[in-house]
């Protein structure tokens, strides 16, 4: 097994000068705070996900013109990979120094202290390690938790590991707990030995210091450097894993195993919160080909009961992975074994939460005690969030932690942190202040697919799901439209909201890869709308046949093959669903010249009738929605308006606008009906406002013919 680290320097003097124009409303400093901070952070060997942290010390005036001391210091939990000047903090560096000669400092005290120094009340809560940055004399400061300086700092005489790999102009600090006590032992090292240019905390990363930006960056690269090149050097021709000849990788079916096993874990997971919501996940797969291997590795329960590589990941990914050693062929087989490894590894965090909690004093409610990671035999690693950008955290934690460990066991013999460190920074209220605390929107952690996600009511269905708080698949046979679509959600979601796929809803195998798909990349799906249609004009005695096969292809057959390639994974996952279809006024208001398009959804209709009567033992809900003269925006076309819309001004003596116009006339409520209505409709019963299964709501600004009875 190889897996390429490397740490170089990317520091460029012509891009540093790009950076200083970029920020000329800042000082230069700070400019090239952001740069060298951005580099460090592009570097997931060095820095993962809000990892580490930075500072420069700068002389600014203030609103009187005195000119004070200032630290910045970047903000708590932000990437360094995409911090701005605004993410640094600014702090009376005078004032945060007199906190030195205090012997103890509460959580809440060093909090109030470091939001009453910052010199612009609108920033961001500084970092959690502030005072060590503002104690500390180096103009620019950087830190970051290395992989590779964890390798040797978790061995069992890590700390001359480190000084014989890193050199002496450093200093080793046995782990500490952050905050007041580190930022002082840190002080104390260094006034001891002010020549060096770095401090390795055991167990928790590395600082480095200069007097300007590039050499601290540098410091940095070089440290992190030797201590990757300490470890080739002594693991060179070991490999990390020994091949396990006995247990080969399902290459052959490996989506479909893969597929199973993230729905069956999503249903496994999924759990009623205080207020009664069920709480769902979504599930982030990592596959590289060392993860495979340490999946079926005899160092596999090793990698996943040694506890994390720093404290400061424990709030990602808990301090276990649970390791699955087989994935049973038999759904319930499947189910059964989950449920009773997460109820292990539940009762495991209680036990360790009340022993800690009784023996710190510490007054503190219990965090969700589930886990976040698995290691899957044959499978790869697998990270449960219930965003999907906690789940993807997870994920590139665990990962990297997995390799960490390898290296760590080929290199001697790996020590754990104590269990009581760990809880000291889980429980950290600091700490506990970087986790995501905003509201959770009504569809939060569910995934819903959407087909015909090219088209105007696609769109709106779409957007209006995200808007409550779901993953978003959007699926259509028009890779082209599906892009635009696409980007226009992304752009204004964030791209990890929204996924798409292309695949033909008349081909039930194409349907079901599809299904197969979206629960490898995201867990299942709990929403599901079949929207895909099209529209064919013409009177019975001049239809052609195979047209009407066509349209009775995707609009009936359509529905089916969706609704029927959801059945298995609402089954694996057993937290019921909803599935709303889009169906049309004409169903109970048909139109001359429109037999195809109110035949073939009259028959999706009565399917989605009857899929209600099946589906509501496993608590899928089929609901159905009838909208009437839905026209598209300038960003998104309606394709039923595109294909029929020139036909009926035609027929009606009208232009585009007139057409909508007299469609808005023909109403009861002479309001327009747009794509955002349909949405808002399918939110509805995507929620579970009733308990309403069957019914067909009508979105047309009323029509009595089309009333459903
Ligand atoms: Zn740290």
């Amino acid at each position: 097994m190889t897996r390429k680290i490397a740490v170089e320097s990317l520091y460029n003097a012509a891009e540093a000068g790009e950076w200083i124009k970029r920020y000329d409303a800042y000082p230069k400093e700070l400019a090239l705070r952001v740069y060298t901070s951005r580099l460090l952070g592009s570097n997931p060997n060095l820095v993962l996900h809000g990892g580490g942290n930075t500072s420069v010390k700068l002389k600014i005036r203030n609103i009187f013109n005195e000119k004070i001391d200032v630290v910045f210091v970047k903000g708590s939990g932000l990437d360094l990979a995409t911090i701005e000047p605004k993410g640094f903090v600014g702090l009376r560096l005078n004032a945060l120094r007199k906190l030195m000669g205090l012997e103890t400092l509460s959580d809440i005290e060093m909090n109030n202290q470091l939001n009453i120094q910052r010199i612009d009340a609108r920033s961001p809560n500084p970092s959690v390690e502030a005072l060590l940055h503002a104690f500390l004399p180096g103009k620019y400061i950087d830190h970051t938790h290395a992989d590779s300086i964890l390798v040797l700092t978790h061995q069992k005489n890590g700390a001359e590991i480190v000084k014989e790999a890193l050199g002496p102009k450093i200093a080793v600090i046995p782990y500490t707990m952050s905050g007041l006590p580190l930022a002082k032992i840190v002080l104390e090292r260094y006034e001891d030995q002010p020549d060096i240019e770095a401090i390795v905390i055991l167990n928790h990363g590395i600082f480095t210091f200069a007097e300007n930006a590039e050499k601290a960056y540098e410091n940095m690269i070089k440290y992190v450097g030797r201590a990757e090149a300490y470890i080739q050097a002594q693991i060179h021709d070991k490999p990390l894993i020994e091949p396990n000849a006995d247990r080969k990788v399902p290459l052959e079916n490996y989506n479909s195993i893969l597929a199973r096993f993230n729905s069956a874990l999503r249903g496994t997971c999924a759990r009623v919160d205080s207020e009664g919501r069920l709480n769902r996940f979504y599930v982030e797969t990592r596959n590289a080909p060392f993860l495979i291997e340490a999946s079926l590795s005899q160092h596999a329960q090793a990698v996943c009961h040694t506890g994390v590589l720093t404290p400061d990941h424990v709030i990602r990914t808990k301090n276990a992975i649970v390791y699955i050693e087989s994935v049973p062929s038999n759904d319930s087989a499947l189910r059964q074994i989950l449920s009773q490894t997460v109820a292990e590894f539940i009762k495991a965090y209680e036990k360790y939460f009340y022993c800690h909690v009784n023996a710190s004093s510490t007054d503190c409610r219990m965090l969700n005690p589930h886990p976040s990671l698995f290691l899957v035999a044959g499978l790869g690693l697998i990270a449960i969030g219930s965003t999907r950008k906690e789940a993807r955290i997870a994920a590139d934690i665990g990962e990297h932690t997995v390799h960490a460990k390898l290296q760590a066991f080929a290199l001697g013999d790996y020590q754990p942190i104590s269990d009581s460190h760990v809880f000291d920074m889980e429980y950290w209220s600091l700490q506990q202040n970087k986790l995501d605390s905003n509201p959770r929107l009504a569809l939060q952690g569910q995934i819903a697919v959407v087909t015909g996600g090219g088209g105007a009511i696609g769109f709106g269905i779409a957007e209006k799901l995200l808007s409550a708080g779901a993953v978003v698949v959007i699926a259509d046979i028009d890779k082209l439209r599906l892009e635009k679509v696409h980007a226009v959600l992304a752009e204004k979601y964030g791209a990890g909201r929204v996924e798409r796929i292309v695949f033909d809803v008349t081909d039930f195998r194409s349907v079901e890869m599809a299904f197969e798909e979206i629960s490898c990349r995201l867990g299942g799906v709990d929403i599901v709308v079949p929207n895909a249609g099209i529209a064919y004009v013409a009177r019975i005695e001049d239809m052609d046949p195979d047209k009407l096969d066509q349209v009775i292809a995707v609009n009936l057959k359509g529905t089916f093959t969706v609704i029927k390639a959801s059945i298995p994974v609402f089954k694996r996952q057993t937290t019921g669903g909803n599935i709303v279809v889009i169906s049309s006024k004409n169903v109970f208001d048909p139109g001359a010249a429109f037999g195809a398009y109110s035949a073939s959804k009259a028959g999706a209709h009565q399917m989605s009738k009857i899929a209600a009567l099946e589906l509501a033992e496993l608590g899928v809900r089929v609901n159905m929605i009838n909208p009437d003269a839905v026209f598209g925006d300038e960003n998104v076309s309606s394709r039923l308006w595109d294909l029929v819309g020139p036909d009926r001004m035609k027929s009606r003596g009208l232009d585009a606008e007139g057409l909508k116009e007299y469609y808005c006339r023909r109403s009861l409520l002479k309001v327009p009906v747009l794509a955002e209505h349909v949405g808002n409709a399918v939110v509805f019963f995507a929620g579970n406002q009733t308990p309403t299964t069957g019914a067909t709501l009508p979105v047309d600004a009323g029509n009595p013919g089309a009333f459903p009875r």
